[in-house]
């Protein structure tokens, strides 16, 4: 894999203060926040560069996880999930944006070891068991839990507090998926500088990585399967740094995991025909076999053949399944096909032909999959795919390039880069017999203001009530509501007499407000898409954030009390270990070495006894073992 690098001329001057308060240059940083693993990007030191977690891994699982006595995320929280299912959550961005009622969630539900509960206006709610007391997260929370820690792996990293970053979306998210995702960036206490779509942000780390190789205009297709989503654009790359997004689709409930499901499905069922036995029931055996599946499934993609094998999977049955890459292609042919649609949708909206295509880069993990990059190549002509962006790391990259230049960094090419996104689908409000009209097509350059006139439709009508719909079906209620305002005091008239002019807005995150304003009077009103009901108020997200930052401060304290303890530990052991080259050495007197081995015993006994203690009890602990054991040292 090729390693990407772009030099960027001086740092990205994001002002922020550092750990110690004074105001220091902190560089912005670009979030790829995925279903199953995300990754964080920064330009620094002349080129951008991907953070590492802790671990030493480029990309850290989108995994929150709850205990009795502490919080995990990422591979901490991956690593414990079979033991621990119905507390780990994953998948929050299969959530996040979504009413409960949503076909899709409930078709999920079905399969998450987790709860998910109804809550106030459709809002699903996830419900763990942490610290002894069940709690209910919305996705945005578990969403903000994922970014603070991409936060805190990039502040770790730097050394400096980081403040300032640009997140990617899927870029078949719709408004409230967008804004729910910009809420979860405020609540784990970034500022959201932008939220860039996620082949936008591959299609700036392709351009960067090749700028030296092409001249004058390349069309780019950019075909990304993840974890969770999939999304497919096409773009053009101009010579100089103009990206041109022409078309995009997608499906925001497509990726590896749901070939890990089928996997799933096939063990569980062979499993029923070998034993007679469900185990569909069995949280913890279906956790264990979805992350034997997903490592099988990697396996797959480089050999033809491998194994499932886990002791005691069900009723102390051992399971032991042969899987072969054509089994998979077999279990998963449906989706992959699904894939091959929708790109085909993509290119005849965008009126291009496949010759069109310059280069297909691939971005994603499942990408990876031999079957997916076969009928890629097939239908376009066995053309050779374009592999020299990393796939599991180009949309950081991409973000981060985006972070440099919306923070000021003074490198030309970066400064240079225009973007020119497109709104993945069409906006507009609901006509008499909810028929849906139009006012913003899908794949309309955003940011973009568009304005249409409306008229009453009967004598002397009081007020009307404006439905914003965001689809491609012509019947409206077909479509996603985003929210409705009513528009009153409308001067009596006979109908069709008195003129609305309705203004659709979209920023550039994508973001959408509309306007509706009586013409004759001037009178109107206004619906950003952020105050729907179900999408969180400032009130909600300020006591988020505040909770952020208690959940944080339970985490720092249950670390430092981790700590703590292990440091006694290691005191005891060093002592007894002293203690016993003392007695044979003679060095020290066998009163004092009595004394010491009574106080050795009595610590012992304390920390056996006294699982709950504090921090600065075992802290304090530790300074009268050590002053006990004064003659060993
Ligand atoms: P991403 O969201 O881009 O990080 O992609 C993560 C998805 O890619 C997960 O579902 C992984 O299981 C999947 N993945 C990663 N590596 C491979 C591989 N070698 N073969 C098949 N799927 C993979």
């Amino acid at each position: 894999m090729k390693e990407h690098t772009i030099s960027i001329k001086g740092r990205a001057k994001g002002l922020d203060t550092s750990m110690e308060g004074k105001v220091h240059e902190v560089p912005a940083i670009g979030i790829d926040l995925g279903t199953t693993y995300s990754c964080v990007a920064v330009s620094i030191h002349d080129r951008i560069e991907i953070i590492p977690n802790e671990q030493g891994y480029r990309t850290t699982p989108s995994t929150v996880a709850f205990l009795d006595t502490e919080r995990l995320i990422g591979d901490g929280a991956k690593n414990q999930v079979a033991m621990n299912p119905a507390n780990t959550i994953f998948d929050a961005k299969r959530l996040i944006g979504r009413k409960f009622s949503d076909p899709k969630v409930q078709g999920n539900m079905k399969l998450w070891p987790f709860r998910v509960t109804e809550g106030p206006a459709d809002t699903p709610k996830i419900v763990v068991s942490y610290r002894g007391e069940e709690k209910e997260f919305l996705a945005e929370e578990i969403s903000s839990m994922i970014l603070g820690k991409m936060k805190e792996i990039a502040e770790a990293y730097l050394g400096k507090v980081v403040k300032n970053a640009v997140i990617t979306v899927p870029a078949y998210f719709n408004d409230s998926q967008r804004q729910a995702t910009k809420d979860a960036g405020t609540i784990a206490g970034l500022n959201v500088l932008r939220m860039i779509n996620e082949p936008t942000a591959a299609a700036i780390a392709y351009g960067l990585d090749n700028k030296s190789e092409f001249i004058g205009k390349i069309n780019v297709l950019i075909f990304d399967l993840g974890g969770g989503t999939f999304d497919v654009s096409l773009s053009t790359i101009e010579e100089g740094g103009i990206f041109e997004v022409k078309a995009v689709s997608g499906d925001t409930h497509l990726g590896g995991e749901d070939f890990d499901n089928r996997m799933v499905d096939h063990c569980v069922a062979e499993f029923k025909r070998k034993w007679n036995k469900d185990l569909t029931g069995n949280q913890r055996a279906l956790g264990r076999l979805r992350f034997a599946c997903e490592k099988a499934k990697r396996i797959l993609s480089s050999t033809t053949q491998t194994s499932i094998e886990l002791d005691c999977l069900h009723d102390g049955i051992d399971f032991s399944l042969k899987f072969t890459r054509a089994k998979f292609e077999e279990l998963n042919m449906s989706l992959f096909s699904q894939c091959i649609e929708t790109l085909d949708q993509c290119l005849k909206d965008a009126k291009v032909d496949k010759s069109w295509v310059d280069e297909i880069i691939l971005v994603g993990g499942s990408t990876r999959i031999p079957k997916v990059q076969h009928m890629l190549r097939e239908l376009f002509g066995w053309k050779e795919l374009c592999k020299s962006v990393n796939p599991d790391e180009a949309v950081a990259f991409g973000a981060a390039v985006m972070a440099a230049k919306l923070s000021g960094s003074n490198d030309k090419s970066v400064q240079d880069l225009l973007l020119r996104d497109v709104t993945p689908l069409s906006l507009g409000v609901e006509l008499k017999g909810e028929v849906f009209d139009v006012v913003i097509p899908r794949n309309t350059q955003i940011p973009t203001k568009k304005f249409k006139t409306y008229i009453t439709t009967e004598d002397n009508q009081y007020s009307t009530v404006v439905k914003v719909y965001q689809g491609e079906r012509t019947k409206s209620t077909n479509n996603h509501l985003l929210g409705k305002f009513t528009v009153s005091g409308i001067p009596p008239a006979p109908k069709g007499e008195i003129k609305f002019e309705d203004c659709f807005e979209i920023d550039p995150d994508g973001i959408l407000t509309v306007t509706s304003k009586i013409i004759s009077t001037g009178m109107s009103n206004k619906l950003t898409i952020a105050n729907d009901k179900g999408r969180l108020s400032k009130d909600e997200i300020e006591r988020m954030v505040k909770e952020a930052e208690r959940y944080k401060l339970e985490d720092q304290e249950y670390k430092r009390r981790v700590n703590a303890h292990n440091d006694l530990e290691d005191c005891l052991y060093n002592m007894k270990k002293k203690v016993r080259e003392y007695k044979v050495s003679k060095r020290v007197h066998p009163e004092s070495l009595k004394k010491i081995e009574k106080a050795i015993d009595e610590t012992n006994e304390w920390l056996e006894d006294n699982h709950a203690a504090t921090t600065s009890e075992l802290q304090r602990k530790k300074v009268s073992l050590e002053f006990a054991c004064t003659p060993l040292v």
